[in-house]
């Protein structure tokens, strides 16, 4: 089985004016030195063609941080994959917990939108985690089980899809689970895969996603199961995202 090289990627939300190119240059000029592990930066719709330009050659990949399921129509505000395949982008995040929370968007949705990404022929970065309440009442990974069945739809059963393991509860607060607890829900996450996507499903990858920083970041990375990171708030200075990066080892 090919090895799976470490993906961090980071996931502006809705951060980041002009200003904030001089720092994907930096991001760009660091990462150049760094070999075995794959980056991508998923800036705000508002600079992606502009981060896509600074990006263009380097080691960096774009990301969306959204789409709509649907290619193009009357759905104000929207962005279809195909608009972030024309923008030169590689990955689009779905299923991110802001966006099943503030936006009501059901497991169901999530699949829709990440079935776009793989139509649009990007990777879809697919996320997944429980609530605090959930992981009290002991059904993390009955959680977990459920979400990743109902999110990922067949057409993502491919070696380059991705899926970021992120309890809503370690997202911007500073607290994160135990290598005890990611390794748990990663190993589950992966026997998932490998029943339901057979040699495909061993290849995905599955990032761990959850006040990732420097500190942190090379216990986080060193986990059983973690194949990289997706990265907030951290991933919105060069010298942070870099260490973070320099940790996958
Ligand atoms: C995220 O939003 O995907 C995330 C992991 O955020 P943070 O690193 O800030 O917790």
């Amino acid at each position: 089985m090919a090895e799976r090289r470490k993906l961090v990627a980071g996931n502006w939300k809705m951060n980041g004016l002009r200003t904030a190119l001089l720092e994907v240059e930096s991001m760009i000029a660091g990462a150049r030195a760094l070999g075995r592990v794959d980056l991508a930066i998923c800036p705000p719709a508002t600079l992606a063609s502009q981060v896509g330009d600074v990006l263009q050659g380097s080691p960096i990949g774009l990301g969306g941080q959204d789409c709509h399921a649907k290619a193009n129509g009357a759905f104000t505000g929207d962005v279809s994959a195909e608009m972030w395949a024309d923008l030169g982008a590689r990955f689009v995040i779905v299923g991110h917990s802001e966006r099943r929370q503030h936006h009501g968007e059901t497991d169901a949705i999530v699949a829709a939108k990440a079935a776009a990404v793989c139509r649009a022929g990007l990777i879809p970065i697919i996320c997944v985690g429980e609530s605090l309440a959930e992981r009290d009442a002991g059904k993390t990974l009955a959680v977990i089980a459920t979400q990743l069945a109902g999110s990922i739809p067949d057409e993502a059963g491919r070696a380059d899809t991705v899926i970021a393991y992120e309890p809503v509860w370690a997202i911007g607060t500073g607290r994160t689970p135990t290598v005890a607890q990611v390794e748990e829900v990663h190993q589950a996450v992966g026997r998932a895969l490998d029943a339901r996507f057979g040699a495909a499903g061993l290849q995905i990858r599955v990032l761990y996603g959850g006040s990732v920083k420097p500190d942190n970041a090379a216990e986080l990375m060193a986990v059983a199961g973690v194949d990289g990171a997706l990265v907030g708030g951290a991933s919105l200075k060069a010298a942070d995202f870099l260490a973070i990066a320099r940790a996958c080892g």
